[in-house]
């Protein structure tokens, strides 16, 4: 392909400040946008909306801006794209592919457990609702489907949807448009064609490869980077209390996303800028640098000088060796 045609997006959820963890899928996904001379979309992932809200969107953005990231148009807001999210479910409706679903949580605890932790939906519903039960949410039909990609870091992954996943949800009881449908949606209508993101969201690509095969969407090309954990091996996020980046001096967060992204040091840092930042972070930048990893620990202070230690063995969580078939 040419290298023009490549279009590629950070997603965030904003459901709080931008930590170290979301820093790095910011980083990774602009510098390998420009190094393969491809645009770099922003979109704000609010779908889950009791878990969203504007004042963070806006924090993001503000971070963002401040760390000097330049985006190519304006910002995708999932919570205005809920016509076209009908649209689609209307379409997986039509075609038999969607089907309504009545069980409540508490009927589904004593299923088994998708990587993500959702219940793997025993089919309860499959083949109609039960007599005088009504629909909560709507689900899609797996079949016997599997669904494989080659992720640019992490290797080959192949899952076996309606053992590993069941017939997932694309709307909720709640009446909110599920991640999966949504994201599928904004990847093919912003005309993305490379996605790169954190490795927590590695389970959930064969769904949403399986969603982009119902509906006839292209496949877009995937890298799935090492997700930053703690000490404890926890995710950062909101609920592990990670530390927002700073604003008034970003530089040191960015060195540190470089380092963490297994990128070669500049061989001083201690005075330097965002914008020399940026001039130097596009020219060292090399995908086939970020270790082969779903989960690293993070380092939260950059490095003073080029030679400053890398942790031994580069982290505490499990080699992404795991993931591949
Ligand atoms: N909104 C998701 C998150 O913040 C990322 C989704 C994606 O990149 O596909 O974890």
């Amino acid at each position: 392909m040419s290298a023009s045609a490549y279009i590629g997006r950070f997603a965030p959820s904003p459901t709080g400040p931008l930590h170290f963890g979301s820093l790095v899928a910011a980083l990774g996904s602009c510098l390998e946008a420009r190094a393969q001379g491809g645009r770099w979309l922003l979109r704000m992932e609010d779908v889950d909306e009791p878990r969203c809200s504007p004042q963070a969107a806006g924090d993001i953005l503000r971070t963002l801006e401040s760390c000097g990231f330049e985006w190519d148009g304006a910002v995708l807001v999932q919570s205005a794209r809920k016509e076209r999210y009908r649209d689609l479910l209307e379409r997986l409706k039509r075609e038999g592919l969607a089907y309504p679903c009545a069980c409540t949580r508490k009927e589904l605890a004593d299923s088994a457990l998708a990587p993500d932790g959702a219940a793997i939906y025993p089919g309860t519903c499959r083949n109609g609702l039960p007599l005088g039960k009504r629909a909560r949410a709507w689900r899609l039909r797996v079949g016997g489907s599997t669904a494989c990609f080659d992720d640019a870091v992490q290797g080959r992954l192949c899952q076996d949807l309606a053992r590993e996943v069941g017939d997932f949800v694309l709307l909720r009881a709640d009446g909110y448009f599920a991640y999966q449908l949504a994201v599928v949606a904004d990847d093919a209508d912003q005309g993305v064609t490379h996605v790169v993101r954190g490795a927590d969201l590695l389970d959930s690509t064969p769904r949403q490869i399986f969603i982009q095969r119902c509906l006839g969407l292209p496949v877009p090309h995937y890298a799935h980077l090492p997700v930053a954990v703690n000490a404890a091996g926890e995710k950062l996020s909101k609920q592990t209390l990670a530390a927002a980046v700073d604003r008034r001096d970003p530089a040191p967060a960015l060195f540190a996303a470089m380092h963490f992204l297994g990128q070669e040091s500049p061989p001083d840092t201690r005075r330097i800028t965002t914008a020399d930042f940026w001039a130097w972070a596009r020219a060292a930048w090399r995908l086939d640098r970020v270790p082969h990893r779903r989960t690293l620990a993070a380092i939260l202070a950059a490095p003073a000088s080029g030679n400053a230690d890398r942790q031994p063995d580069g982290g505490v969580g499990e080699p992404a060796g795991g993931a591949r078939q």
